[in-house]
């Protein structure tokens, strides 16, 4: 039988289950996504420097900017973000023809920023324009009068944040799929994004179990039971091995041979954040 979630198979008499390690992280996901909506329904501020699980976010899009099941996401999110900032709150189909280069078609990925009030569309002519929520200009509006930073940094952050957003509300989509219903058209392009939720529940996990370091064999064999392809997993470790949080993660502190094995210590705020989130999945079941 197979999980519905991740894909891992085991011996049994249903075709569809969900694994213990999804059950768990399935809950770690709704209560982040929660958090983080509220969070971006209701304040102005959008700034991961005092919103710490927004670094979290930002720092986990590195699974999904380079991954062609989830680039599309990533990429929209990017031009977005660039377009608030210069201040624009309208984009035409045809522009984001011309800018965001996939193969994919847009219906499915604009429906997700749509359900999340990013943006609307509205029809003019024989193409879509895409209108910027109030919500979108706010991620541009942050730090407009922001002198300190070059603003290409500031907006390759916000990217960040804004595609983790679009990300984890996927995740939490799939954190509701249960056995036997084989209902993934809530999912866009009736897809799971196997890779992102199978390496963030990895990750995530070990923090969130206060697992101060893991190591690549843990995290080897961890996916490959859930048949991630060994490229694709050399991509997740290289871009661990990138310690640098201005760019693409910043989960990862520091890095140590032990036997031979690589060993991966989580930054320090990652165990805070998570152990702030275990209080609220506590207070909640309570
Ligand atoms: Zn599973």
């Amino acid at each position: 039988m197979k999980c519905v979630r991740c894909g891992l198979t085991i011996r049994g008499d249903v075709n569809e289950y969900i694994c213990d390690d999804c059950t768990k992280f399935s809950k770690v996901v709704l209560n982040i996504f929660q958090d983080v909506h509220n969070h971006l329904e209701n304040t102005k501020s959008i700034d991961p420097d005092t919103n710490k699980l927004l670094q979290l976010l930002s720092d986990s899009t590195f699974v999904t900017s380079k991954n062609p099941q989830t680039a599309i996401f990533y990429k929209i999110s990017n031009y977005i973000v660039s377009q608030a900032f210069s201040g624009r709150l309208e984009i035409s189909e045809d522009e984001l023809n011309r800018n965001v280069v996939t193969t994919r078609s847009w219906s499915d990925a604009l429906k997700i920023f749509e359900e999340l009030n990013l943006i609307r569309i509205r029809f003019e002519r024989y193409e879509r324009i895409i209108m910027l929520t109030e919500k979108s200009s706010k991620f541009a509006m942050q730090y407009l009068s922001a002198t300190t930073l070059s603003e290409i940094g500031v907006r390759k952050r916000l990217a960040h944040i804004y595609a983790g957003y679009v990300l984890l509300y996927i995740l939490s989509k799939v954190a509701i799929l249960s056995p036997g219903l084989s209902n993934r058209s809530s999912l866009p392009y009736n897809q799971i994004p196997r890779t992102q939720w199978v390496t963030l529940m990895f990750l995530w996990m070990k923090a969130y179990e206060k697992n101060e370091l893991f190591g690549e064999e843990e995290f080897r064999k961890f996916v490959s039971r859930r048949r991630i392809p060994s490229a694709t997993r050399g991509k997740i470790i290289n871009a661990l091995q990138a310690m640098d949080g201005r760019s693409t993660q910043g989960m990862i502190k520091n890095i140590n041979f032990d036997k031979g094995e690589r060993k991966f210590t989580f930054e320090d705020y990652v165990l805070i954040e998570m152990d702030r989130i275990r209080e609220v999945v506590r207070e909640r079941e309570r």
